[in-house]
């Protein structure tokens, strides 16, 4: 793959256009770019799944991205049982495959688990492993494959920094740019697959990262925070009721955070679903979010900023998410924008 042998590089420093932009993702996801394997697309889903989880200067650690990239791989080989590249003629198959499927040979896994329930200490181990093995082949490859626009970054320091144009440009159009690199992974993975396997594709792509099990979030904001009332109607929560919602929608911020989600009945939950709520409720978390913040600083991301909330709130509302959820006194009202 051209570019995996890079070791430091620094993006193009140029303004660019929105015309050029779009041929930055488009030259990306062209049949022109070569595929080893399907590491380009998962790494590219690592860095749209951290979004919003960059710093001041728009940085991201390969800790963070590759433990995302993990649990994306770890959902397609473990879950789905997919290959990721074809096989070669002496049998093998990626590297990532080999590392989760020895850790299942030697016991210290079991294939059925899903991610989320893996001890932290394996967890740890294992997107160790895997940090080390793939940042060598996807980091300066998707760099290339980029046009050496999209970000700076150093394998030894082990970060990447995007540029800030494209960054912008990612945040604006996520939704558009999540399902091509879908459909251009499906496209790859049913190429090296046999059709029987490739069955929900497009599905399980979009899914690799929802976590069913986010009990501890309900713990923290219950009992050490004392969210005792629905966040959008204010009713009391009876204890084996309280749901914990993602405010902002999961399927558009794809992570959990703990300034994202809040404690309500299971009625405003499922009625709210997929939709944003109105404004005045983005000021109430805020405020929750600062009350954190006060009370027990290392809960918070460090990353957190009450302008991040708004931003990502405005650019879930510009991609498509354009029905706003309003709980009342008798039920709730759906708003177009
Ligand atoms: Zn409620």
């Amino acid at each position: 793959m051209a570019g995996h042998n890079l070791k430091e590089e620094s993006y193009k420093d140029k303004i660019l256009t929105e015309d050029e932009l779009w041929s930055v993702f488009c030259a990306m996801f062209s049949s022109r770019a070569r595929h080893d394997t399907s590491y380009k697309f998962g790494f590219f889903k690592s860095i749209l799944d951290s979004l919003y989880n960059v710093d001041a200067r728009l940085m991201l650690t390969f800790e963070q991205l590759f433990d995302k990239f993990t649990e994306i791989y770890w959902n397609l080989i473990l879950k789905y049982h997919l290959k990721q590249k074809a096989v070669t003629k002496n049998g093998k198959g990626s590297v990532i495959e080999r590392i989760l499927w020895e850790a299942v040979a030697r016991g210290e896994i079991v294939p059925d688990i899903s991610f989320e329930a893996v001890p932290d200490e394996m967890k740890r181990i294992i997107c160790g492993k895997v940090r080390m093995k793939c940042k060598e082949n996807v980091v300066g490859a998707l760099f290339r494959d980029s046009g050496d626009l999209m970000y700076s970054f150093s394998k030894k320091a082990e970060y990447i920094q995007l540029n800030p144009q494209i960054y912008t440009f990612m945040t604006k159009h996520k939704k558009i740019l999540e399902k091509l690199n879908y459909f251009e992974w499906a496209k790859y993975l049913e190429k090296v697959n046999e059709d029987n396997s490739t069955k929900n594709l497009l599905n399980h792509l979009d899914t690799l990262t929802l976590r069913n099990d986010l009990s501890i979030y309900r713990r923290i904001l219950f009992e050490e925070f004392e969210e005792h009332t629905c966040f959008y109607c204010g009713r009391e929560l009876q204890h084996g009721e309280v749901h914990v919602d993602h405010f902002i929608p999961w399927s558009f911020i794809k992570d959990d955070n703990l300034w994202n989600l809040v404690l309500s009945c299971p009625q405003c939950n499922l009625k709210k679903s997929d939709r944003l709520t109105s404004d005045t409720y983005v000021e109430a978390l805020v405020t929750r979010n600062r009350n954190i913040a006060e009370k027990q600083p290392d809960r918070m991301s460090p990353d957190y900023r009450d302008d991040k909330l708004r931003m990502v709130y405005y650019w879930a509302k510009y991609n498509g998410y354009n029905e706003i959820w309003i709980p009342g006194k008798r039920g709730y009202t759906i708003e177009k924008i």
